[in-house]
């Protein structure tokens, strides 16, 4: 079994109460790892040794070529790991190999390389317009916030880590990160790395340990400058909370209930694969999945008919087996709660048209089949609340207007997708969806150089591209008089007459 220890300022050290938990592979039920379990103490260090660091100008007084170096040697020693990386996810995360091998691991890497370069080529300074009385040059420079306190969910934990630890870095910040608890060992695996490389001490810290003492000591300590946070909106409004005692600069990524508008004119050959992938990637445990999907009434039935006979043949096993449609939950916990859900659907009067139990093939493993629900009406629980789970919620619409009325009313924003083959009308719906990302005839496609984030309760701010970037750098007005002469002083003669 993989033993980790907690990554402090440069070095590896036991938790100070010397506690562990285990980690455990969603698909034996097995552990695969013993990870240090940090407390508020050992994250008080950390975020310590990212303050000293940040002032002591270590990091952020480098030339950015040379933070540009050291970042993309660490990208190419990561590429150097790439199938090792792509094993310890599936194993860790239950993610399918096809998903680590061609999302979560590469993304990952590019998303790291993307904002190494950035390091080097976003210019610290910005001209602003001259103002001609007083004479004077004014400009805009970018600085680091200073310390970082990053909080990860387990869906996509390599990913994840990158997408905190690049842009922060890129922009001369230190950073403290807390992976998930059910998922932490890519990351682990990632300040490995960073510890080979030039990297100098103290700039980049990883504590494991419970969100309940690491999380909030990251959230709350008066030495942190801002907090990044993804996961879900009930801990989001916890993190805003916390951060609130000293104004803490916040990023959040949150929550979705991510509405699917089909029009009748759409392409069936590819829409029904393209919600099942919406829906079932990574048995649905995705922040933008696709979980609600309206149907006009007229093709709904054919429809529902041709999305089940495909979700029933999808193939729930190994997620290390290439030929693996669809792996297993994170967690017991996590069927649990998705469990209930299905429950509570079938509570309220919704019909269950596939899926809805464990697979009876498999003993281990935390599975559930791909569940679809019809005869669902918008306001029930299955359509309003987060499922993280392989269910897709279907609603009947009469109207265009009237799938978009439904399609906005949750208190998420996170994205959207339209499948129409009339590009005026998907443009419209595309641009009434409230949310941060909305796919014309797609699902799930994220690049690196664009924007992500959330529209109301799905969170504050955006990650990737420039705008990630810019999350983490703090623009500073300075205002440099040209002339340095008493009589060319808009004051003079205010205060100064004599
Ligand atoms: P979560 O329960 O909110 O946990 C996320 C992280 O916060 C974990 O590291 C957790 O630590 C920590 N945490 C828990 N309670 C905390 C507290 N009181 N103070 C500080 N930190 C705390 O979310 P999850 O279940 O891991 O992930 C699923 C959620 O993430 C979903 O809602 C999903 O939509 C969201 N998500 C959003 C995005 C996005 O970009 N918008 C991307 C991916 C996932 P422990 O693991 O130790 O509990
Ligand atoms: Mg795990």
């Amino acid at each position: 079994m993989r033993q980790y220890q907690l990554y402090i300022n440069g070095e590896w050290i036991d938790a100070k109460s010397g506690e562990t938990f285990k980690v455990l592979n969603p698909y034996t039920e097995e552990a695969i790892a013993e990870v240090a379990k940090g407390s508020r103490e050992d994250a008080q260090i950390a975020i310590d040794a990212a303050r000293k660091a940040f002032d002591s100008g270590i990091w952020s007084g480098l030339p950015p070529q040379r933070r540009c170096e050291i970042l993309l040697d660490i990208a190419e020693r990561l590429a150097a790991k790439q199938s090792e990386l792509i094993e310890l996810e599936t194993k860790d995360a239950g993610m399918t190999t096809r998903m680590s091998s061609m999302a979560d691991i590469p993304g990952g890497i590019g998303q790291f390389r993307y904002y190494a370069e950035l390091a080097r080529s976003v210019p610290f300074y910005e001209g602003l317009p001259p103002m001609e009385f007083p004479t004077s040059y004014n400009f805009v420079l970018r600085e680091p916030i200073g310390v970082c306190g990053q909080i990860i969910p387990w869906n996509a934990p390599f990913l994840m880590a990158v997408s905190k630890l690049a842009p922060a870095l890129a922009a001369g910040n230190t950073v403290v990160l807390k992976p998930a608890s059910y998922t932490p060992i890519t990351a682990l695996e990632l300040a490995k790395i960073i510890d080979e490389s030039d990297m100098p001490k103290g700039v980049v810290s990883v504590v494991t340990g419970p969100g309940s003492t690491v999380g909030e000591e990251i959230a709350a300590n008066p030495k942190v400058d801002k907090v990044s946070f993804t996961g879900s909106t009930e801990v989001g409004r916890r993190i805003m909370e916390l951060a609130s005692s000293t104004v803490k600069k916040v990023t959040l990524e949150l929550g979705g209930k991510s509405p699917v508008i089909v029009l009748e004119d759409a392409n069936w050959d590819v829409a029904i694969d393209g919600v099942l992938y919406g829906v079932y990637l990574h048995s649905g445990q995705i922040c933008v999945a696709g979980t609600r999907l309206f149907l006009p009434g007229s093709i709904h039935d054919e429809f529902v008919e041709k999305l089940v006979a495909k979700a029933s043949h999808m193939k729930l096993g190994d997620p290390m087996d290439w030929g693996t449609d669809m792996g297993p939950l994170v967690s017991a916990e996590q069927r649990d709660r998705v469990e209930g859900y299905i429950k509570s659907g079938l509570g309220q009067g919704a019909r269950l048209a596939c899926g809805g139990a464990r697979p009876k093939e498999l003993e281990k493993g935390y599975f559930v089949e791909p569940t679809i629900f019809i005869d669902v009406k918008n306001d029930m629980k299955i359509a309003q609340e987060e499922i993280f789970g392989p269910v897709l919620s279907v609603i009947k619409y009469s109207s265009v207007d009237e799938a978009i009325d439904m399609a906005n009313d949750t208190i998420y924003g996170l994205a959207g997708a339209v499948w129409s083959e009339d590009m005026g009308r998907a443009m419209d719906v595309a641009k009434k969806i409230r949310s941060g990302t909305v796919w014309i005839n797609e699902h799930h496609m994220i690049d690196t150089r664009h924007p992500f984030g959330g529209y109301k309760q799905s969170g504050i701010g955006r990650e990737m591209g420039i705008y990630g970037f810019h999350e983490y750098t703090e623009i500073k007005h300075v205002y440099m008089d040209l002339v340095r002469k008493r009589e060319s002083k808009l004051w003079y003669g205010m205060v100064c007459s004599g």
